[in-house]
C-alpha cells in the first residue's frame, strides 16, 4: 500500500510502526457552526483511508480531535450571551449527526480540547525546560521556532524565507517575541474568555499545542498517519512537529497526509469568505450518500470543484450501484437452490479480477475515482451475467463482492427493508382521507397493509400516531 507523504513528497510503501496496527490523528473542526461540506471532505476521505486498512486486516486507532475552545467560539457565546461550552457542546452534536449521516465512522477517541489543558501545561513546561520556549513579560509562552532546527520541513519551506514575511507582523505588537517566527503555545486571557490558571498566566493554549498532546495521549509520541486539509501543512503541521518532535525527542508521525480543497467557482470554500454551503444544506436536497459519493468520485489530493452537475452525476452513479444490487436480490428470490455451477465459478473468478483492480487503486495512494470505476465495472459485469438459469450462490456471491467494495468506500447501497418514514405519513395520509370519504373499506385495508410491514396505528385525539411494532 503505497501512500503519498507530504513530508518526503513521494509515494511510499506504508510501514506501519507496529505490524498489523495503525495510528491515525486527524485533526477535527473547530466547532462553532455547523460543519461545511469543506470540512466534510477530510472527514470522509480519511474515514475511507481508515476503513480500507481495516479491510486489509489492520487494526485502525482513529483518533480525531474537536478543538472546543477558539476565537470564533468565543465571540460567538457572546453574541449569543451563553458560556463557551454550550455554544461547542451544540456543535459538536450536530458535527456527530453529520458524520453518521455520511456514515463517517466515530473515531476511536474524539479528545476534547479543552479536557486536556493538564497535558498542554505538561508538554508547555517540558519545552520551556529543554529551551524551546520561553514566556513573556505579560505570560504569553512562546515556541522558540529556531530552536528546532528541522523547522520547516512539512512545509518545504526556508526559515530565512519566512522571517522576511513575517517582519511586517512585528508592527502589530507582537514586539515581545525573540523572533519574529515564534508562536503561541499559551495566551493571557481577555475579558469574558474561558481560562485556566497555569503557572505563566490565566489563560489559554494556542491552537497548534493542542493536537500535539492530544496525539501523544490518545496515541503515543511516534503515530503512523497524521491527516488534515491541504490549508494544515503551514503554520499547523509544521507547528506541530516543532512542538512534538522538540519536546519528545522522537520523529511524531511517519506519513503526513493532506486532502486538497473542496472548491466552489474554483475558490476554497470556507466560512470566512461566506462562499459555503452546510452538510445539513447539501442533504436537504440530497440523500447523504451522494455527497459522499461525490467526494470519492476524484483523487482526494486533487482539488474537486462543487457542482449542482457533478452532485447529479453522483447521485446517478451511486443508484447504477444501488438499482444493480436490488436487482440481484430479486434474481436472488427467484434463483436455483443448487451450488454454483462451473460456469457460475469461472464467472466468479473473473469478478474477482474486478476485487483486484480495486484494490490496486486503492493501493495507490487511496485512488477512490479508480476504485470506484473497479465497482462500476463489477455492477456491469453482474449486470450482464446475473440473467438466465443462476444458482442463489452465484448471485449471492455477486451481491456479497458488490457490497463489499462499497462498504470500503462507506457507501450504503442496500436499500432498507420496509418503509420509509415519508412512506408510512404518505399511506396515513391517504388513510385519512379514505375514512373522510366514507371508505373505510380501503381505510380498513391500509391499516392492514402497514401492520403487515410492522407499523401499528393509533387513533387519539390528536390525530393518527404510529409505531414501529
Ligand atoms: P477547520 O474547522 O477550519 O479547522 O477545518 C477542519 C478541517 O476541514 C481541516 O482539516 C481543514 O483543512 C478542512 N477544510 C476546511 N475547509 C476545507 C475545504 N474547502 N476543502 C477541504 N478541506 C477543508
Ligand atoms: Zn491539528
Amino acid at each position: 500500500m503505497k501512500i503519498y507523504n507530504t513530508l518526503t513528497k513521494k509515494k511510499e510503501e506504508f510501514v506501519p510502526l507496529e505490524p498489523g496496527k495503525v495510528k491515525m490523528y486527524v485533526c477535527g473542526p473547530t466547532v462553532y457552526n455547523l460543519i461545511h461540506i469543506g470540512n466534510a471532505r477530510p472527514m470522509i476521505v480519511f474515514d475511507t483511508v481508515r476503513r480500507y486498512m481495516e479491510h486489509k486486516g489492520y487494526e485502525v486507532n482513529y483518533v480525531s480531535n474537536f478543538t472546543d475552545v477558539d476565537d470564533k467560539i468565543i465571540k460567538k457565546a457572546i453574541e449569543e450571551g451563553v458560556e463557551a461550552s454550550v455554544i461547542s457542546q451544540r456543535y459538536i452534536e450536530e458535527c456527530k449527526k453529520d458524520m453518521a449521516a455520511l456514515n463517517v465512522k466515530p473515531a476511536t477517541t474524539h479528545p476534547l480540547a479543552t479536557e486536556e489543558i493538564c497535558g498542554m501545561e505538561e508538554m508547555i513546561r517540558t519545552l520551556i525546560d529543554k529551551g524551546h520556549a520561553y514566556v513573556a513579560e505579560d505570560g504569553t509562552v512562546y515556541f522558540r521556532t529556531r530552536s528546532f532546527k528541522e523547522y520547516g520541513k512539512l512545509s518545504h519551506k526556508n526559515l530565512d524565507d519566512l522571517e522576511g514575511g513575517k517582519r511586517s507582523l512585528l508592527v502589530s505588537g507582537e514586539d515581545q517575541k525573540e523572533d519574529p517566527l515564534d508562536f503561541v503555545l499559551w495566551k493571557p486571557k481577555k475579558d469574558g474568555e474561558p481560562y485556566w490558571d497555569a503557572p505563566w498566566c490565566k489563560g489559554r493554549p494556542g491552537w497548534h499545542i493542542e493536537c500535539s498532546v492530544m496525539s501523544k495521549k490518545y496515541l503515543g509520541d511516534e503515530i503512523d498517519i497524521h491527516a488534515g486539509g491541504e490549508d494544515l501543512v503551514f503554520p499547523h503541521h509544521e507547528n506541530e512537529i516543532a512542538q512534538s518532535e522538540a519536546a519528545n525527542g522522537k520523529t511524531f508521525a511517519r506519513y503526513w497526509m493532506h486532502n486538497a480543497f473542496l472548491n466552489i467557482d474554483n475558490k476554497k470554500m470556507s466560512k470566512s469568505a461566506g462562499n459555503f454551503f452546510t452538510v445539513r444544506d447539501i442533504t436537504e436536497k440530497y440523500d447523504p450518500q451522494v455527497l459522499r459519493f461525490f467526494m470519492l468520485s476524484a483523487h482526494y489530493r486533487s482539488p474537486l470543484n462543487f457542482s449542482a452537475d457533478l452532485m447529479d452525476a453522483a447521485k446517478n452513479g451511486l443508484e447504477r450501484i444501488v438499482t444493480a444490487v436490488s436487482n440481484l436480490k430479486f434474481l436472488l428470490s427467484n434463483a436455483g437452490d443448487f451450488a454454483a455451477t462451473e460456469e457460475e465459478q469461472k464467472l466468479l473468478e473473473e469478478a474477482k479480477g474486478y476485487v483486484g483492480k480495486f484494490d490496486e487503486a486503492m493501493d495507490d495512494d487511496f485512488n477512490t475515482a479508480d476504485a470506484i470505476s473497479a465497482i462500476f465495472e463489477l455492477v456491469k459485469f453482474a449486470n450482464t451475467y446475473a440473467n438466465g438459469e443462476r444458482s442463489k450462490a452465484f448471485i449471492q456471491a455477486l451481491i456479497d463482492e458488490i457490497k463489499e467494495l462499497s462498504d470500503i468506500c462507506g457507501l450504503i447501497v442496500e436499500k432498507e427493508e420496509g418503509l420509509l418514514d415519508a412512506d408510512i405519513e404518505k399511506l396515513i395520509e391517504e388513510r385519512q382521507a379514505a375514512r373522510k370519504a366514507k371508505n373505510f373499506a380501503r381505510a380498513d385495508e391500509i391499516r392492514g397493509e402497514l401492520l403487515e410491514k410492522g407499523i401499528i396505528l393509533e387513533d387519539t385525539r390528536e390525530g393518527v400516531k404510529w409505531k414501529r411494532a
